[in-house]
């Protein structure tokens, strides 16, 4: 897809004249490569009328910036259409907040729960599991076995078939426990859609959610749009969580989901375990579906502000893929210093999206990462800072990981916290092995 749009706004940029006929040839390429990228042939529509009225065709003639007018204009098309216009229902803790998920079956919903109650538990929040599918064998053991392993209190039956009445008790139970997120999942069956309907209606008339999740798999292409309507009427979808971006999809079935529920997406999963979960962040996003790369804009800043001596060592680590500790110790100091490359870092969808430096708690996050560093220090005063330099976490045994606790002060958990913190931006950084550094010349888009 990327080749596809990259070629095609190339070949616009190498006619001599841009007219009517060559925009179009060009919004026609694209269009193509979007619908291949799952995005709902209607929508595709609306973005080619939308951009053809911002492209001004004069302006093009002219010959200014040609390519990055356009590449820019669907950019940003793309990103508006993702936006509904209206924020989540965003949970507080300390209060109770009712969150349901719906979704078809195999979607990920009984994982995406998991996922969700344990990305708020580990931020400081009580939340709870009820099982409301009685419909599928099995469904129960799956939730209690999530649950038990994040340890994460849950609630549901093997005997009793009405989702309404299980519902509705795990719902008071987790109340009376004063838990602030009380996540209940829900049946996704195939083949009876009329009854699943009518079964998300009362679950949700019972329980009356804070909020509901529609959660959608990136893999179900062109049906979308239809599915994620069909919840929205029959239950007040209010966002939207997208799985197995892990996967080859696109994940331009979210575009859809958006415009059929107008709700956000809040969420991406991004693998089968509990913490393969990304909080939604828009640019990348856009950047995957457009097949620009993910990391074409972060390149663009990488020599826009990385200093030229030091981009040869920087590209070179990206492009091995191996992070290590050492690695992300300079990066947190890059951040500390919120100095060039900790502005580039904070482009990288990993940096960006975690919770690393999240708006209004800058203060908060400074001092985790700080602590990180020093437990991080602790382990180069073990004499080891060679173990720095490799990214096998198997160096890590309890022992060490007590060693180092101590060495710092601080605690067993947060010595885990920081190696999970690790382990998470090792694999956004292995995404970037073997990548194709471009030269300054093929990134410049004007
Ligand atoms: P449900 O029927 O909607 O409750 O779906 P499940 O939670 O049982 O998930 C169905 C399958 O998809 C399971 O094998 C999950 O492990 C898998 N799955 C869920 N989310 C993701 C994801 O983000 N990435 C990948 N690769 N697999 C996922
Ligand atoms: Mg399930």
């Amino acid at each position: 897809l990327g080749g596809t749009i990259t070629r095609a706004i190339q070949q616009m940029s190498n006619a001599t004249i841009i007219d009517e006929k060559v925009l179009n040839e060009c919004l026609n390429e694209i269009n193509r490569a979007l619908l291949n990228a799952d995005v709902q042939f209607q929508l595709v529509r609306n973005m080619q009328n939308n951009i053809k009225r911002i492209v001004n065709i004069e302006d093009l003639a002219a010959g200014h910036n040609k390519r990055r007018i356009i590449q820019q204009a669907i950019f940003n098309e793309l990103c508006n259409m993702l936006d509904p216009g209206k924020p989540a229902f965003t949970p507080k803790k300390g209060k109770t907040s009712i969150i349901m998920f719906v979704g078809l079956q195999g979607s990920g919903k009984t994982t995406t729960c998991t996922k969700y109650a344990y990305y708020h538990q580990k931020k400081g929040w009580k939340p709870a599991l009820v099982c409301a599918d009685t419909f599928r064998a099995g469904a129960f053991d799956q939730l209690k076995q999530n649950a038990t392993k994040a340890k994460i209190p849950f609630y549901g039956s093997y005997t009793e078939s009405d989702p309404v009445k299980i519902a509705v008790e795990g719902v008071e139970t987790f109340k009376k426990e004063n838990c602030d997120l009380i996540i209940v999942d829900t049946s996704g069956r195939h083949k009876q859609e009329a009854a699943l309907f009518e079964e998300m209606r009362q679950v949700s008339e019972a329980t009356k959610p804070d909020l509901i999740v529609f959660v959608m798999d990136s893999s179900i292409g062109q049906a979308a749009f239809d599915q994620a309507q069909a919840f929205k009427q029959s239950v007040p979808v209010g966002a939207v969580i997208v799985t197995k971006m892990d996967g080859h999809a696109k994940g331009g079935g979210a575009l859809s989901a958006v415009a059929a529920t107008k709700s956000p997406v809040i969420f991406i999963g991004t693998g089968e375990h509990m913490d393969e979960f990304e909080v939604f962040d828009v640019k990348p996003f856009v950047s995957r579906l457009l097949g620009m790369g993910d990391w074409s804009g972060f390149m663009d800043k990488i020599h826009e502000v990385v200093p030229k001596d030091q981009q040869p060592e920087l590209l070179q680590k990206l492009s091995e893929g191996n992070f290590t500790l050492r690695i992300m110790y300079e990066q947190f100091q890059h951040i500390l210093k919120m100095g060039p490359i900790g502005q580039v870092f904070s482009m990288l969808p990993g940096f960006s999206s975690s919770e690393l430096m999240p708006k209004g708690q800058e203060k908060e996050s400074q001092a985790k990462i700080k602590r990180y560093m020093t437990m991080m220090d602790s382990m180069t005063n073990e004499g080891k800072s060679c173990k720095l330099d490799s990214s096998n976490p198997k160096i890590m045994n309890d022992s060490r990981i007590m060693r180092i606790a101590r060495g710092s002060g601080r605690h067993v958990r947060e010595v885990m916290e920081m190696l999970e913190e690790y382990k998470r931006l090792a694999k956004i950084w292995s995404k970037m092995k073997g990548l194709k550094i471009p030269t300054r010349g093929d990134m410049n888009m004007r």
